[in-house]
């Protein structure tokens, strides 16, 4: 039995109603960037026949469209494309990209436009919006997922729940599929079931010659290797295609919230109680200014599995101290799947810096607690991996972190730009004295130096120049945490 589930986002729908199906006028040469910055002068004609060609639509800043298109999710990133195709169609997206490529166009790949750093939208060149190829396909029976390139995490766990079925998708709904699942992808079944990267079957991607390329262990089994883990930097996926398994979407879980006075004993029992524990147990930190002002600390849990096991792998955790509150039972997963989603609310001023903890040793907790303070400190949480995600070999995939206890982030959120500085400067504060404690980071998060990107890949570094050589020798898909072709 073959079903389709189809998931709407308001964005994707707003995007879609405005798409006409009359031709384009283009009266003038359209002034754009090069790849590495040159000035460009698009031709007219050239510009209109793209936009003819799209089955969805190319919008100039003049058009209806472009304001909100233009847009993504960190409200601190302010760019201006010359162009955006709205794209609806692996043809269109190849399209874009043969255009971008023929002219050494500076392109930019939107998915769910989550990009902290805002890689998904660039100044004077072509963005390349994916975010009307949102369509979910289940096959239950098969027990296989194929999401478009411009689905959210929350299309595909709301198409994929509904067959009893899950794959790892992240912590908030409105992430999308695309940058989450070729940088690695972390959520809190990922000790059950291995990082997004570990469930992908096969991608449908448009590489820089804008050849549409099934992606697999068996076709192209490079470009396979690099795209689990080395993000946006070998084409354009239009399509991901899953491993599904059994799932129950009532899950075992909740939360527990401390005094920050017992963040230490806690942060300690912490350390020791997640040193062996089975697969379907997730447990996280999380914390941040609390709206009366001072600071909160608590675990989340999830239990996804049987919940009377759940209940006894975490009746310990719930011994200890001297909670403020407890709210641990049998829960639906969508509601802690979708509690993060307003805090982290599209158009609010982020900021975050992340990295791995090998381990939660004493010093690290002392460096945690003793630094977190002032009246602009930032959020902190954990993400835990393990379980599956360490069973994997580090050169199995491009991702190498796989004996990683937890993904430490921290995340500064704010709405008056006059708070900007001091805002990031805690965070920066924060993050000086715990990042020694840190062993690398997840290339989805930071904003960090080139240099720190390639070293980030470890040993696996080599392999993604070359492939990033025979693949994108021009480096068109530059905007993402870059990996520098090796010239063939
Ligand atoms: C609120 C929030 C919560 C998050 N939670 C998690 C989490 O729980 N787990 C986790 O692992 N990560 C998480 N992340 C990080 C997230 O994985 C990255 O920000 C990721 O890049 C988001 O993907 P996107 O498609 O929304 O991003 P976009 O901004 O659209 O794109 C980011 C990068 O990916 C590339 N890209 C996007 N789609 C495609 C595509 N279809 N083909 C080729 N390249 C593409 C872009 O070119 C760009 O370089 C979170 C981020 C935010 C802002």
């Amino acid at each position: 039995m073959k079903r389709r589930t189809f998931c709407k986002s308001a964005v994707a729908a707003a995007v879609a109603a405005t798409l006409p199906a009359c031709s384009m006028k283009v009266a003038e040469p359209i002034a754009a960037v090069s790849a590495t910055g040159e000035e460009l002068s698009l031709e007219a004609a050239a510009v209109k026949e793209l936009g003819e060609s799209l089955g969805g639509r190319l919008l100039l800043s003049e058009n209806e469209g472009y304001e909100a298109a233009r847009k993504i999710w960190n409200g601190m990133i302010d760019r201006r494309p010359a162009m955006i195709a709205v794209c609806t169609s692996a043809a269109d997206v190849q399209n874009a990209v043969t255009f971008a490529s023929e002219r050494g166009l500076l392109v930019s790949v939107k998915g769910g436009g989550h990009s902290f750093p805002g890689k998904s939208v660039c100044e004077g060149g072509l963005m390349i919006d994916l975010s009307s190829m949102y369509s979910v396909e289940v096959d239950a029976e098969n027990k296989t997922a194929v999401a478009g390139g411009g689905a959210l995490l929350g299309h595909l766990d709301a198409a994929t729940h509904a067959h009893n079925l899950a794959t790892t998708t992240g912590v908030v709904s409105h992430t999308g599929v695309g940058g989450f699942s070729l940088g690695g992808g972390l959520g809190r079944v990922d000790r059950k079931f291995g990082l997004a990267i570990d469930n992908l079957i096969s991608v449908d991607l448009v590489t820089a010659d804008g050849q549409l390329r099934q992606v697999s262990a068996e076709e192209n089994p490079d470009l396979f290797w690099a795209i689990r883990g080395g993000g946006g930097n070998y084409g354009v996926a239009t399509a991901f295609r899953y491993q599904l398994h059994d799932f129950d979407p009532q899950i075992y879980g909740g939360e527990i919230f401390y005094p920050f006075e017992q963040a230490k004993d806690v942060l300690l029992y912490f350390a020791q109680f997640t040193e062996s524990l089975p697969d379907e147990a997730n447990v996280e930190l999380t914390a941040g200014p609390s709206p009366e002002g001072g600071r909160f600390f608590g675990i989340q849990v999830v239990y996804a599995g049987d919940h009377a096991k759940g209940e006894k792998v975490f009746a310990p955790l719930r011994a200890f101290g001297k909670p403020l509150s407890d709210n641990i039972g049998p829960m639906a997963y969508h509601t802690m799947q979708t509690a993060g989603d307003g805090i982290m609310r599209h158009g609010l001023l982020n900021y975050l810096k992340s990295g791995y903890l090998n381990e939660v040793t004493p010093a690290a907790i002392d460096a945690i607690v003793e630094n977190y303070e002032g009246e602009h400190a930032p959020f902190f949480w954990t993400q835990h991996l393990g379980g599956q995600v360490a069973r994997v070999a580090p050169d199995a995939t491009a991702f190498q972190h796989r004996s990683v206890h937890s993904n430490f982030g921290i995340n500064a959120i704010w709405s008056d730009e006059s708070e900007s500085e001091s805002r990031i400067a805690a965070l920066r504060k924060f993050y000086a004295a715990v990042e020694p404690h840190m062993a690398g980071f997840y290339t989805n998060l930071n904003e960090d130096s080139e240099e720190k990107t390639w070293g980030n890949y470890g040993a696996n570094y080599p392999r993604l120049a070359k492939i990033k050589g025979q693949h994108d020798p021009n480096n068109l898909f530059r905007l993402n945490a870059n990996i520098k072709p090796e010239a063939a």
